[in-house]
């Protein structure tokens, strides 16, 4: 995987691609900076801007990577974060057959990597990507996925095969740390590594 890092800000057009516009589930979840500007809430758009010049520059398969801040505005809970660090892996011109068995393989190859082998595979159905197959552990989602061909590479100008997966990585670290509350993982001027500093 090659990484690439993609700006936090985007733009309003970004995300409508994404069909996230004022009537979608994340609409009322996204800062909003000024009328064309907002935080991105997920890695998503960027990652399918950049990978239609990369894959005209680079042979498939293509397998690229980013780990980025996301912002959504959430109702809070113990799994859920406004400010939190997204890790996306993206395989374009993977064969169709073999879509699943890499996404597998991706889930396989982090979550044994955060020190946590005892995660599941679940089928999912998700507001933006349509069915999607999930990561869990011990019942709590760390990832998602999606593949392609799918609706919406068209307004990306993509035609080819994908598989993607996107991980929470401060669910990831407290899970592995037996933490209980996930806004002691993330970035935070009151926690440094799950420990509390103002006792
Ligand atoms: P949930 O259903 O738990 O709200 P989601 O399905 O909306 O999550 P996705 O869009 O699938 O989240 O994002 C991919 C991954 O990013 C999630 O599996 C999760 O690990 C992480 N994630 C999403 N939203 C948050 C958040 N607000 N705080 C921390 N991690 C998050
Ligand atoms: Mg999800």
């Amino acid at each position: 995987f090659v990484e690439v890092a993609t700006p936090t800000i985007i733009s309003r057009q970004m995300l409508a691609k994404m069909t996230i516009d004022d009537e979608h589930e994340l609409f009322s979840q996204v800062f909003w900076l000024d009328k064309n500007k907002c935080l991105r809430p997920m890695l998503a758009p960027n990652l399918y801007y950049v990978s239609k010049d990369l894959l005209r520059l680079w042979k498939e398969p293509m397998r690229i990577f980013e780990i980025g801040s996301c912002f959504r505005k959430e109702s809070q809970g113990s799994t859920h974060l406004n400010e939190f660090t997204m890790l996306n892996l993206v395989e374009w011109g993977v064969p169709m057959e073999e879509r699943t068995a890499h996404l597998a393989e991706f889930a396989k190859l982090v979550m044994e990597t955060a020190g946590l082998p005892d995660y599941e595979l679940e089928q999912e159905d998700s507001v933006v990507y349509g069915d999607t197959m999930d990561v869990t552990y011990h019942g709590i989602e760390v990832a998602s996925s999606a593949m392609g061909p799918h609706p919406l590479d068209g307004a990306w100008g993509i035609t080819t095969t994908w598989a993607g997966i996107g991980f929470g990585l401060e669910r990831l670290l407290m899970l592995r740390e037996g933490g209980r509350n996930v806004k002691s993982y993330g970035r935070s001027i009151t926690y440094l590594d799950g420990t509390r500093l103002n006792l």
